[in-house]
Formats: structure tokens, sequence, C-alpha cells
């Protein structure tokens, strides 16, 4: 069920101080992974997040060993608890399950935690099931493996709603609160809601149930709605490469290459890295103050930077998101979402103040209003 090895992954959303790269990880759990720093940007959503309890409020055991990956989950599972169909829609009576259900997974299945991401009571509280299931979820980056679908425990984030739902309909609270939360999950991680299944679609079972699992269709549609329900500002996309005339400036420090097939456009620029200040910046004129994703290009070889400082000047101040520019290049990587002030500036820049050895590049960045 567990077992997943941490692996690295090119690019994140996080911070970490500018300069410390590998050196340093920024939570206990991010332990030789600086990919897993507690993201520090204002990360804005276009769906609301719903009020999830965490671990800690509703008064969640110590878990034993757990697996926090940098990859995404690409899809959601749904489950039925199989359990009572309670009428106690209180708070209490859905924190008690919640440890319920983690003390029959532990001390029963002999598991670490809580196999599921997340619970639904029937009351409609939506809490935290394993643990770092919250924190990777508001981080929209990396998950908690889970131990709820054989095989698909480090892909799909699974929610278990109480509840045997065999013949009975899931009460209204519960229901809307399941549309919210995978809307939620959808935006976070950009899965479509297309995505969503029943956990008989991935493994012999009858979870969710004949009638939650009727309902999935109506569950995709009404995804759907609320990802689509928010306010939709102007459009506004442009991507600035490193040839772009007057938009990216860089030391001559920086040297051209056209080495990799991966490059954005004819080629790239890079350096050594070194503890300077001599940063490649490319320049946008932002619309109007909002939140814009940036997303940035770069050829990825073994032997470039494993901890490239990007820079965002974001509203809140300069921004780090570190990038493993050793991997998984020749496409768009998301350095995440931003509220960037109006105006014709410098926006991203690229650092050479890795703790890293390897050549940092300064290709092409993508910023788009969302
Ligand atoms: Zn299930």
């Amino acid at each position: 069920m567990t077992g997943t090895p941490l692996s690295r992954r090119t690019v994140v959303r996080g911070a970490i101080l500018l300069g410390v790269g590998a050196a340093t990880g920024g939570l206990s759990l991010a332990r030789g992974n600086p990919a897993l720093a507690a993201p520090t940007d204002v990360t804005t959503f276009a769906v609301d997040p719903p009020t999830i309890a965490s671990c800690a409020t509703w008064g969640a055991r110590t878990p034993g060993s757990l697996s926090v990956i940098s990859s995404n989950p690409d899809k959601i599972l749904i489950h039925h608890t199989a359990g009572a169909n309670s009428t106690d829609y209180s708070q209490a009576h859905a924190y008690a399950l919640a440890r319920s259900i983690q003390n029959s997974h532990m001390d029963g299945n002999g598991w670490s935690d809580s196999g599921q991401h997340f619970t639904i009571s029937r009351g409609g509280y939506i809490m935290e099931g394993r643990h770092h299931s919250l924190s990777r979820l508001q981080a929209g980056s990396g998950m908690v493996v889970g131990a709820h679908c054989p095989g698909q425990n480090d892909k799909a984030i699974g929610i278990e709603n109480e509840g045997t739902y065999t013949s009975a309909t899931p009460p209204a609270a519960l229901y809307d609160r399941l549309v919210q939360l995978c809307a939620y999950i959808c935006d976070q991680y950009g899965i479509a809601p297309t995505r969503i299944y029943g956990h008989r679609d991935y493994y012999a079972t009858a979870c969710p149930g004949n009638v939650l699992y009727g309902m999935l269709p109506q569950l995709r549609a009404d995804v759907a709605d609320a990802l689509d329900g928010g306010s939709t500002p102007p459009a506004f996309s442009t991507i600035i490469d490193n040839a772009t005339p007057g938009r990216f400036t860089a030391s001559e420090n920086w040297l051209t290459s056209s080495y990799s097939s991966e490059r954005y456009g004819a080629d790239y620029r890079y350096a050594n890295p070194a503890a300077v200040s001599d940063v490649a910046y490319f320049k946008a004129d932002i619309p109007a103050e909002g939140n814009y994703r940036i997303d940035a290009w770069y050829p990825g070889i073994a032997g470039y930077n494993t901890a490239t400082p990007y820079l965002i000047l974001a509203k809140s101040g300069m921004q780090t998101v570190v990038v493993d520019q050793s991997t998984g290049g020749g496409t768009w990587r998301s350095l995440g979402t931003f509220t960037l002030t109006a105006g014709d500036k410098n926006v991203v820049g690229v650092s050479r103040w890795s703790g890293a050895s390897g050549y940092v590049i300064a290709d092409a960045i993508r910023i788009t209003r969302v």
C-alpha cells in the first residue's frame, strides 16, 4: 500500500531562502528535498477552499512512518466507509468518526495512519485523513502516499464518505461538501473533473456503493460547474524568451547555447552558479493587479543545476522557487500562482545564487492570468 520512494521532481511550488539550495529543507518531512519546503507565497484559488479540519483539530494519533512524494495526484477516488448511516450530524460525531477510522486502520489493519486522504461526515464536515494530506493540498504540490486503493495510493486522492450507499442516497450536506472538496482538489492539483472515479473502478470492491457510484457522472458535472463558477478575469498570457527583444536582460557572464534540443526558441542563456547578485531578468507588462500563474521552460540536462532559484517579484515581495533543471525540461513547468501588481517591469529572474553545482539556465517564461 505504501512505500513509494521519495522521488525528486523537477519543478515545484515552494519557497526557500535564496542561496541555501539543496542544503536545507523547510520541513522535517522535506528532509533532503528542498522541493517540498513550505510554500510562503500567497497562492490564490479560483475555487474557495472549503473548511477542512486538520488531523490536529480532530485529535489524530501520532502516525507511523509516512511517505510524502513530490509528484502530484492525477485523479480522485470516491469511497464510502461502509459503516452506519448515522443521523448524528454534529461536529463531535464527525471528529469521533475520523478518530475511529484512524484507530481501525492503525490497530486493525496495521497501517501507519488513516488510509484515506480526506473524510466527509454525513453532517458535511470535511476532515483530513492521513497526516500531510491537507498541507500538500494547500500547497498544490506533492502528496502523502495513502492506503485506500492498491495501485493508486501514490496517484489518487482518496475521499471516504461516511455511510453505506448501496441503496441509500448520501445526505445533501455530505454531497455538497464532496463537490466543494473535489473542486478544490481539482483546482489545486490541476486535475480534470472527468478524473473523479469510484474505488471500484480500480479495485474489485462494491465501494462506494451502487447509489453513490451512480452519482459520479453528476458529481463530475457539478465539480466542473464549481470550477467554472468563479468570475473570469480578462485573458492575458505572454511568453518571454531569452531572445525576446527588450524583454530579457542578463550580464555577459550569462553565455548563450543551443546545445539542448529541449530549448525554447533558438537558444538559451546559462551561467555558472555563484554567490553573486547577477540575475537574468524576464520583463513583462502586467495589465492589472491580479493572480498570475508563472511557468518556466528550460532544457533539462543531467549536470545542469538541481536547485536553480527563480525569483518572482510578487506583490507580497520577492518569492523564490527552486527548480531542478537537471531533468524534466522541454515543457512548461509551473512555478506557482502569484499576485502581481500592474506595470511593465522585471517579473521573473533566474539567480546564479544556488547551493548546487551545474549551470543555471534562463530560457523562457510564460505568465498567464488566472
Ligand atoms: Zn473504497
